[in-house]
This record gives C-alpha cells, sequence and structure tokens, in this order.
C-alpha cells in the first residue's frame, strides 16, 4: 500500500513537472502580489505571537517555500529578488529589470499591459525603491532613483502610492516630474490618502522618501491604500495586477529592532486580510504572498530559560539565505505548493494568466 502511495505520488509529480497548469486548475482573471520585504518564518509567525485575533496568513491553504539566491550570490538583495518575481529571471544583486548579461527584461506589468490589464504598485518605501521598481523600471543599478522615477512616468502603472516626492520635484535636472506624471494623465495627492479616487490614473506621495514608520504613526496607509487600489483596478473589465509591499520589515530588521519589525509585520498582516476579503467576495482573484528573502537572522527565542517569554533575536545586520515561505489563496493558488525557486513565481503567474 504504501509502495503503491508512493508510486502513485510519483506519476502525479511527473505529469505535474510536464504540465504545470492542468486543465484541472483553475485560472484567474486577477492577481494581488503581496510582498513581505525582508519576510522569513520567524517574521511571520511573529504575526501569531505578538497580534492580536487571528494571523490572516492562517486563511492560506496552498503554502509552498521558495530559494531565492542571485544569479551570482547566494545571498539576494531585493533589486534581484523583485526581478525574479516581476520578470522571472535570476539576476545579480542591484539589477532591476535587467538580466545578468546586462539585457532589459519584460516585466509583468508590461506584459500584461498589452493585454488591457490595469496595473498597480504600492509601498511603505519610496516608490522607486528596489522592490516596486523592479515592476516597471530597467536600470542596472538600484541607486539610480531619479532614472527609475523618469522610467515610472514612461511606465504603463495606472495606480502608485508610497514615498518618494523629493525623486520627483527635488532633482539637480530641474525636472519636475509631477508635471510629466500630470500630462501622462495622472491625478497626484500628495497631502494624504484620498477616500475616494476618480477614474484618472492614480499617483498618491505621501512622503519625502520612505513612509514613516508604523512606531512613529504611518496609521493604516498600506491597508487602506490597498483597499483604495483594489476599488480602483477591479473597474477594469480586463483583469488586473497589483503589487504591495510591506517594505519596511526589512528595515526593521537591517535595524535589529524587534518592535520596528513585529509593527511591519502585524501592518502588513492586516493589510493581507484587505486583499483576502477583496478576493473572497470577487471570486476571480489570485493571491500570494512571499518575500524577496529574510533580513536580521530573525528567532524568536525563548529569553535564556524561560520558556514562558519570547525574546526576539537577530543574527545579522543583513540578508539571510533561508528558504521563504508563498502563500497562495484563490483561483490557481495550488500551483504554489511545493519547493521551487523565486523566478518560478512569475512564471507561474503568467501561465495562469494564459500568456505562455
Ligand atoms: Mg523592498
Ligand atoms: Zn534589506
Amino acid at each position: 500500500m504504501k509502495y503503491l502511495l508512493t508510486l502513485l505520488l510519483g506519476l502525479s509529480m511527473t505529469a505535474w513537472a510536464q504540465s504545470p497548469v492542468n486543465s484541472n486548475v483553475q485560472k484567474p482573471k486577477n492577481i494581488i502580489l503581496l510582498i513581505g520585504d525582508g519576510m522569513g518564518l520567524s517574521q511571520v509567525s511573529s504575526s501569531f505571537y505578538f497580534g492580536e485575533g487571528d494571523s490572516n496568513f492562517a486563511r492560506f491553504n496552498n503554502i509552498g517555500l521558495i530559494r531565492t539566491s542571485s544569479s551570482a550570490q547566494p545571498v539576494t538583495d531585493s533589486a534581484a529578488g523583485a526581478t525574479a518575481f516581476a520578470s522571472g529571471v535570476k539576476t545579480y544583486n542591484g539589477a532591476v529589470g535587467f538580466s545578468n548579461k546586462n539585457k532589459p527584461v519584460p516585466t509583468i506589468v508590461e506584459i500584461l499591459s498589452e493585454s488591457g490589464y490595469a496595473s498597480g504598485v504600492i509601498a511603505t518605501s519610496s516608490v522607486v525603491h528596489a522592490t516596486p521598481a523592479a515592476f516597471y523600471a530597467h536600470v542596472k543599478s538600484r541607486r539610480i532613483y531619479k532614472m527609475i522615477a523618469e522610467q515610472l512616468v514612461e511606465s504603463e502603472l495606472d495606480f502608485v502610492a508610497g514615498g518618494g516626492e523629493k525623486f520627483f520635484t527635488q532633482r539637480t535636472d530641474g525636472k519636475n516630474l509631477y508635471e510629466a506624471m500630470r500630462a501622462k494623465g495622472f491625478e497626484i495627492h500628495t497631502d494624504s490618502l484620498p477616500e475616494k479616487v476618480s477614474e484618472k490614473k492614480q499617483l498618491i506621495i505621501l512622503a519625502e522618501d520612505g513612509m514613516p514608520k508604523m512606531i512613529d504613526g504611518r496609521g493604516d496607509f498600506l491597508p487602506n491604500s490597498t483597499k483604495l487600489a483594489l476599488d480602483y483596478l477591479s473597474k477594469d473589465e480586463d483583469g488586473f495586477f497589483l503589487m504591495v509591499e510591506g517594505s519596511q520589515i526589512d528595515w526593521g530588521g537591517h535595524d535589529n529592532n524587534a518592535d520596528y519589525l513585529i509593527s511591519e509585520q502585524l501592518d502588513f498582516d492586516k493589510t493581507i486580510g484587505v486583499a483576502l476579503d477583496f478576493a473572497e467576495t470577487n471570486g476571480e482573484t489570485l493571491v500570494i504572498v512571499t518575500a524577496d528573502h529574510e533580513t536580521g537572522g530573525f528567532t524568536l527565542s525563548a529569553a535564556g530559560d524561560n520558556y514562558f517569554k519570547i525574546q526576539p533575536t537577530f543574527s545579522t545586520g543583513g540578508h539571510s539565505a533561508t528558504l521563504i515561505p508563498v502563500f497562495a489563496h484563490g483561483p490557481g493558488s495550488e500551483m504554489f505548493r511545493g519547493i521551487y525557486e523565486n523566478s518560478e513565481i512569475f512564471h507561474k503567474m503568467m501561465e495562469l494568466l494564459g500568456k505562455k
């Protein structure tokens, strides 16, 4: 019996490898990809120990693991990690939308726009930071923020929210990219998150660089902008793609600051709830939650030999190479089970949307 089971499993695994999307897999119309920058399994676990009520991570049934190494480094950075998700290629650390052969690679936003999809990116960093940038820009180095901002003006994005005003308006070349965005048909909000938006394309920039930390009073920017984006993008008949980044989970890890990290993690968890609520009502939306890498070598250790208390600890001020969890919900979500490379996330999304 045990042998038969192994044999059957072996057969189905082979069939799976040959034909990734079998006819039984439901196809989504829309995809929401949520990236917790620097979010490893201990970061996810902190949602269960430090959050109020149930974690939204408990709502997922289809769970996998990804290997995150870049083309050149076993320990990736966010630029190579996001390029793997956005374009399906492994590249070197620092590259945004560029292959390891130094060629620009098309992004999911660019590919889907050809079929009329609406698209958006939201981040709690600046919107020109590596993770969001990989979905619309092509630069050899993530640090060229002002060039990335110019590429945002030329991109196919319909909804953009986060920080980064200085890259648009305080430029050494004297350009005012807000004016350029307006000329492209964008409505721009710089004071606060609007409750409702018009049918125009939306640029919402609420900080000079990164958004404030949760512990400094950012409030519900991330869940509320996600809700706003979903209201806006779901009006498109062709479907939509939305990337939402909890950018500062990573920054809390770099700072080895558990309060910073956990508050960002809980904010991201709440945002996942917004995405799942939308998807459950909508019925045609696949929600994927993952991370580019882990940051901080974060662990939920016991406080010495006191097993009644968790004392979060860190083993590095940088990133780690630990495998990263993937959570999927909705049509096609079973495709995200297993252990695979980070770049496969892109290929699975493309297959499910019939673009391969
Ligand atoms: Mg990031
Ligand atoms: Zn980092």
